[in-house]
């Protein structure tokens, strides 16, 4: 059996290529046969990196680290071995609670519980702030075995005794670094000290801040990290902003220019008269440019 690990991505990153001769089939990661059709009907061939590499040790239920990004495939990563866990064992209770930083991210990961687990029988609950209590109240009421949760309202709900998270055999921090980032560590460990001491955790963000693996150790312990090609820009790209009043916007720019000591340089602007406009005053200035 190939892995993703079995071979080093070229430096252009996962092409097509690379990715047809490398990965194995979502037949070969022992799925349950639903979650195969579910699949072949959301049109996913094959797992992606971060899928491929993280779905067997999550299904052998080890605690995991996936340093991922959006777009990576990470999010059905963590479902569909939730899924394939809670097919087996006994219902009763919230078994999985998968926490996200926003509420946009909650619905999208929702979204794929219930498109990869169509015809499992499991039900799945999304709570998040800035909507009303009473609807989150009734469908955690009437049971469910996967919570998709941001942490404030999680925490109002286990407040009010309306969530019960002592049968959780699954956890799941999404996008974890921009959970800290939004200031959400203390929530967090809050929330942790309700599960069970007893239970798989997965953990999946960009990068991994000191107070991250701190997180890790003790949330997460003899966690299998699972690490996809390096997305983010190279460390020798250097980055700046610069807040100026839109009058000196240009000015501003033609003098960076004036500095740059670099062959080509590439702007974005929002608009098409904008970048034509500037094109116009950066000829001008003796630089040759195309629109
Ligand atoms: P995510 O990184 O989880 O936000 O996923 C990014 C996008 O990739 C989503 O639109 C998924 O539906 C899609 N996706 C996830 N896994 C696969 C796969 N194995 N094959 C094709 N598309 C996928």
């Amino acid at each position: 059996v190939k892995t993703a690990a079995s071979a080093a991505p070229p430096s252009s990153g996962y092409t097509d290529r690379w990715l047809q001769r490398n990965l194995l089939n979502f037949s070969e990661l022992a799925l349950h046969p639903t979650l195969l059709a579910n699949l072949r009907d959301q049109g996913f061939e094959r797992p992606t990196p971060i899928q491929a590499e993280s779905i067997p040790p999550a299904l052998a239920g080890k605690n995991l680290v996936g340093l991922a990004q959006t777009g990576t495939g990470k999010t059905a990563a963590f479902v569909l071995p939730i899924l394939q866990r809670l097919s087996a064992g006994r219902p009763g209770g919230v078994r999985a609670l998968i926490v996200t930083p926003t509420r946009e991210l909650a619905e999208q990961v929702n979204a794929t519980v219930v498109s990869l687990g169509r015809g499992m029988g499991l039900r799945s609950a999304v709570i998040y702030g800035g909507v009303g209590m009473i609807p989150q109240e009734r469908a955690l009421r009437a049971g469910v075995d996967i919570v998709v949760a941001c942490p404030g309202r999680l925490l109002d709900h286990m407040g009010r005794g309306t969530v019960r998270l002592d049968r959780v055999e699954i956890l799941v921090l999404d996008e974890a670094d921009r959970m800290f980032d939004m200031g959400f560590l203390p929530a967090i460990r809050r929330i942790l000290q309700a599960l069970p001491a007893k239970r798989q955790t997965m953990l999946f963000s960009a990068t991994l801040a000191p107070e991250l693996r701190e997180l890790v150790a003790s949330a997460a312990p003899e966690a299998v990290t699972v690490q996809i090609g390096q997305v983010r820009p190279a460390h020798t790209i250097a980055h700046a902003l610069y807040p100026v009043p839109n009058h000196h916007k240009t000015g501003l720019l033609l003098e960076l220019l004036r500095h740059a000591n670099t062959g080509s340089v590439l702007i974005f602007t929002r608009t098409k008269h904008r970048a034509n406009r500037l094109l116009q005053l950066i000829v001008r200035e003796g630089h040759s440019a195309a629109a």
